[in-house]
């Protein structure tokens, strides 16, 4: 009997399809909005808030207000200088918050300097907290209790699930403990039963603790950093990471063989979007992995339409 792997035969990684889960969760979306309007005469709106120019920012917002129109949901965009003072953004967020007719309020972050992102964040009413970043709903999500959970991690959990990875009894390695991803896709895997470790840039060996994962979990916001060596062969990996490359040289060693659409993107726009995952290394070795983009990303987007109906549900009571 022949009992090698398809690994060990050199089989690429099995794609992760966030872009299919995402557009699963969206039609899912689209028919619970239908339903609230059609029977409770509501329409979730969400309001987001841009402070400042930052041309990843815009691009993110503007994918944000095109989802609520294709979803059926309101948005309401406020456009601010980078120069608002902090009391004139904390006056607007006071203002949806009192608002009956807003579902969700969205702070993009990150703010230009001199805003403090604590203060404005926990200035959010936490049941219009869309992004999941208050400390209400963070203490909310690691006591276990329903809550508004960041939708990136959100995302993360619904992809491997919708994909068949079994996460329970799994080991688990998050590469990565911010408040926005790190941290609470750990403490999501950990209530699916994941034996989690969270590692950083302390971490030492690195490579030895990513090894025993059967679920690896890249946010690390450098491109390619985690390598070949990084992963278990078999396991399922999730690469969060988006960065911007602009060098050729890179783009041939991240990419190999496959790099000639990478270097036609990096002509005609001078960059090409790479994850934190060295996408040909970790293809050999991996079970399965999310591409870059269309991984992780469109989950994001899908998780913050899905947290602006549940906003829209819970606060008016309804299941
Ligand atoms: P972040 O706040 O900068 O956190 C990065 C984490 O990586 C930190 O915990 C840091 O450790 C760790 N790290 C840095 N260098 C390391 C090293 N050499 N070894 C091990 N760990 C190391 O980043 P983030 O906001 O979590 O974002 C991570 C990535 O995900 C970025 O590329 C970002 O653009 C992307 N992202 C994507 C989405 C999406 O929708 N797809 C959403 C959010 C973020 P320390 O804590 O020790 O510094």
């Amino acid at each position: 009997m022949n009992t090698m792997t398809e690994h060990e035969r050199g089989a690429l990684a099995r794609r992760l399809d966030g872009a299919r889960v995402a557009a699963e969760i969206r039609r899912e979306v689209a028919e619970g909005a239908e339903r609230l309007r059609r029977e409770h005469h509501v329409v979730p709106r969400l309001v987001t808030i841009l402070v400042g120019e930052d041309p990843a920012s815009t691009v993110y917002i503007r994918s944000k207000v095109r989802a609520c129109e294709e979803l059926g949901l309101t948005s309401e965009h406020h456009p601010l200088p980078a120069s608002t003072p902090t009391g004139e953004l904390l006056a607007l967020v006071e203002e949806c918050n009192r608002r009956a007719d807003v579902d969700g309020i969205l702070v993009q972050l990150p703010l230009p300097g001199g805003h403090d992102e604590a203060r404005v964040i926990e200035a959010i009413d936490p049941s219009k907290d869309v992004d999941g970043f208050h400390p209400f709903n963070v203490g909310r999500l690691f006591s276990q209790q329903p809550a508004l959970v960041p939708c990136t991690p959100a995302g993360i959990v619904e992809l491997l699930e919708r994909e068949g990875v079994e996460v329970r009894g799994a080991r688990a390695c998050v590469v990565g403990r911010s408040n926005i991803v790190g941290r609470p896709v750990a403490e999501l895997l950990l209530q699916r039963d994941a034996t989690v470790t969270v590692c950083h840039s302390r971490t030492r060996d690195l490579a030895a603790v990513t090894r025993e994962a059967d679920i690896l979990v890249a946010a690390v916001g450098r491109p390619g950093f985690l390598r070949g060596e990084h992963v278990k062969p078999g396991a399922a990996v999730v690469d969060v990471g988006i960065n911007r490359v602009t060098d050729e040289r890179e783009v041939r060693d991240l990419f190999g063989e496959e790099a000639g659409r990478r270097l036609k993107s990096l002509a005609e726009r001078g960059h090409t979007i790479v994850g934190d995952v060295h996408p040909s290394e970790v293809a050999r070795v991996a079970g399965s992995l999310t591409p870059v983009p269309g991984g992780v990303g469109p989950l994001t987007v899908a998780m913050l339409m899905k947290n602006t109906l549940d906003a829209a549900r819970r606060r008016r009571g309804i299941n």
